[in-house]
């Protein structure tokens, strides 16, 4: 029977398609998906250390992995950026981590499973258990080097999503945001090539995955080693010429690096989405230059009049963080004033939080209380709310274009999916549209999501005859 293997993910879009990639070196070699932990020969845990508490989840996540009788538990191994961040101090602190593998050697994982389950049959396992160094004579248990190749071979991932492919085109980050642990856990930024992207592309089109997800610390500082003419707007300009390629999005790109082609693409090419998420992090120019963003308030307002300008119907998103150390009430309400004005479809709020190693960690004392940080991210997600619903309330009576991508989450007999601006829509239709896109009447809004009807023949037609007045 072939051994079989589990993955529990954290975190970001990043860390997912990191384990669609594991899924499919594992199947290579030989291994099958397990439905739970507790039927899994091995155990993946892909951490995350951006959300608060990382370790902590790792510790609660390894003891719901059910322990196998007779000495036959499951190898867990750790992955991710608390793996990279930790290294052997996890072997340390948990009798139950066999191995801890590195952002940077994900593909290594096969291998170090294949040593370890062969110190296991061959009787050293107890060795190999009582290790606390990176490696011992049999068994390298942990492996958190930096490796500058950041070529994937073609046709591996398992992708987890019928509709849409992630593919990576940069890893690692050189910006050293003071607040960011990236740049520590990821490495430095590594430029994938643009041959091996396009090849990517093709593929994942080939199969039927109509949205094509480009992914990179700062996806928008792409530059192709191995074209010196192809930027982030010569790689859109490309994968919008694959065929099968229905739409296209990006994550997530800084606003110092939104170049005026970069604009004209999002303008020119229609399979690029109508939806840029632009994180800020703070309103406030003040707190923006501790955090090291290299953004004013000022610019970052300019740039979004001048992407709303030539890009028509944007819906923006954000990322945001109170209670950064310092952030003063007029701080705080200089945030509150930029969500207004800029008013986004949605918003990743954080309260801050230390990370290890990074620079505010080191030279900012995380002074503000915690219950003011409570009062403040209550309010700042109250007005967001009351915005999402203004703003969805409007779409009310539209013709969308909607990939559909999944049942819905509240009614199982609804369908779900995406219009271009990223909104999520549910309406009754047959299970058949799943992996199409269609017009649909939006009837209903509420704060989080629409609600709709396809539509019929005469309201596309209408639909179709305003958009091109
Ligand atoms: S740009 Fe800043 S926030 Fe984004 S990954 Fe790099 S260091 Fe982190």
């Amino acid at each position: 029977m072939p051994r079989q293997y589990f993955i529990e993910t954290f975190g970001c879009q990043m860390n997912v398609h990191d384990s669609e990639r594991l899924a499919g070196l594992l199947d290579q070699a030989g291994y099958e998906p397990a439905k739970s932990a507790g039927e899994a020969d091995l155990v993946v845990i892909n951490t995350c250390s951006v959300r608060e508490r990382p370790e902590e989840r790792l510790y609660t996540e390894l003891g719901m992995v059910p322990k196998g009788e007779g000495g036959n538990s499951p190898i867990i191994a750790v992955t991710g950026c608390v793996a990279q961040q930790e290294g052997d101090r996890l072997l340390e602190r948990s009798s139950r981590v066999d191995l801890v593998v590195g952002t940077q050697a994900l593909s290594r994982l096969p291998a170090m499973v294949e040593q370890l389950e062969d110190a296991r049959s061959s009787g050293h396992l107890e060795q190999a258990r009582g290790g606390r160094t990176r490696s011992d004579q049999h068994v390298e248990r942990v492996d958190v080097n930096p490796y500058d190749n950041v070529s994937f071979p073609l046709g591996v991932t398992r992708r987890s999503d019928p509709v849409k492919a992630s593919i990576t085109i940069i890893e690692g980050c050189n910006d050293f945001c003071s607040f960011c642990v990236v740049p520590y856990t990821r490495g430095h930024e590594r430029m994938r090539p643009v041959r091996e992207i396009a090849e990517e592309v093709r593929q994942a089109a080939g199969e039927g995955h109509l949205e094509i997800h480009l992914l990179g610390q700062i996806v928008n500082h792409y530059q192709a080693p191995d074209q010196p003419h192809c930027d982030f707007a010569g790689l859109l300009e490309l994968v919008h010429e694959i065929n099968g390629v229905e739409r296209i999005r990006f994550a997530s790109p800084h606003p110092r690096h939104v170049t005026k082609r970069m604009i004209g693409a999002m303008r020119d090419l229609p399979k690029v989405c109508r939806h840029l998420h632009l994180p800020v992090q703070s309103g406030s120019t003040a707190v923006l230059k501790r955090m090291r963003r290299r953004h004013t308030r000022e610019a970052y307002l300019d740039l979004v009049a001048r992407l709303r300008d030539a890009v028509q119907d944007l819906a923006l998103s954000t990322d945001m963080i109170v209670g950064f150390p310092g952030e003063t009430d007029t701080d705080f309400e200089e945030t509150m004033s930029l969500v207004r004005a800029v008013g986004y479809e949605s918003m990743f709020s954080f309260k801050y939080s230390e990370r290890p190693n990074t620079l505010a960690s080191k030279r900012q004392p995380d002074d503000i209380p915690a219950t003011e940080k409570t009062r403040r991210i209550v309010k700042l997600q109250e007005t967001q709310k009351r915005i999402q619903q203004q703003l969805h309330a409007r779409r009310v009576g539209a013709v969308e274009e909607v990939l559909v991508d999944s049942t819905s989450r509240r009614r199982s007999s609804e369908l779900a999916g995406r219009t271009t601006r990223n909104t999520v829509v549910n309406f009754s239709a047959p299970d058949k549209l799943l992996g199409t896109v269609v017009p649909v009447r939006i009837t209903n809004s509420g704060p989080f999501s629409l609600k709709g009807k396809l539509a019929t023949a005469a309201e596309r037609q209408g639909a179709d005859l305003c958009r091109s007045k």
